[in-house]
């Protein structure tokens, strides 16, 4: 069974309606290796023939993220990007373009894992995540 089968699957499970829309989205999110925003989302279901506005692809997209199926990876960004929360990484982000690149952090997650055991006895906090989004100038936008 392919992921998008298994998350569908899922969700109806858990008694959630799975419109047109919402089935597309899932798609196009988990299927995209590059993290996508939403006025992409909504030419791409234009391409589809979905028709779409803006507040019902918001809803979509929060309820995935609320189920842990995505991540919106720049909260804290002008735009909002969204990717499959399958795999765990990182991103550099560039603040001119806004381009995103995953990265492959292994030795920034043992050093977190590391801060974590310090962390937890100091503040007497249980760490469930971590999110880390590295901002800067891009190669093309770095000249
Ligand atoms: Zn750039
Ligand atoms: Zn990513
Ligand atoms: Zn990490």
């Amino acid at each position: 069974m392919s992921i998008l089968e298994t998350t569908i699957i899922n969700l109806k499970a858990k008694g959630y309606r799975i419109t047109r829309q919402r089935e597309a989205i899932i798609g196009l999110v988990l299927h995209s290796k590059a993290p996508l925003s939403v006025k992409i989302i909504r030419k791409m279901l234009a391409e589809k023939q979905i028709k779409s506005d803006k507040a019902t692809v918001y809803r979509n997209l929060e309820l995935l993220t609320s189920e842990n199926i995505i991540n919106n990876i720049s909260k804290d960004d002008p735009i909002s990007k969204f990717e499959s929360s399958k795999d765990h990484h990182h991103h550099l982000i560039c603040t001119n373009c806004n381009r995103v690149e995953h990265i492959e952090t292994e030795t920034i997650e043992a050093e977190i894992r590391k801060q974590e055991k310090v962390l937890s006895g100091k503040y007497k906090f249980t760490f469930t995540g971590h999110s880390l989004n590295l901002y800067g100038h891009c190669g093309k936008c770095r000249n």
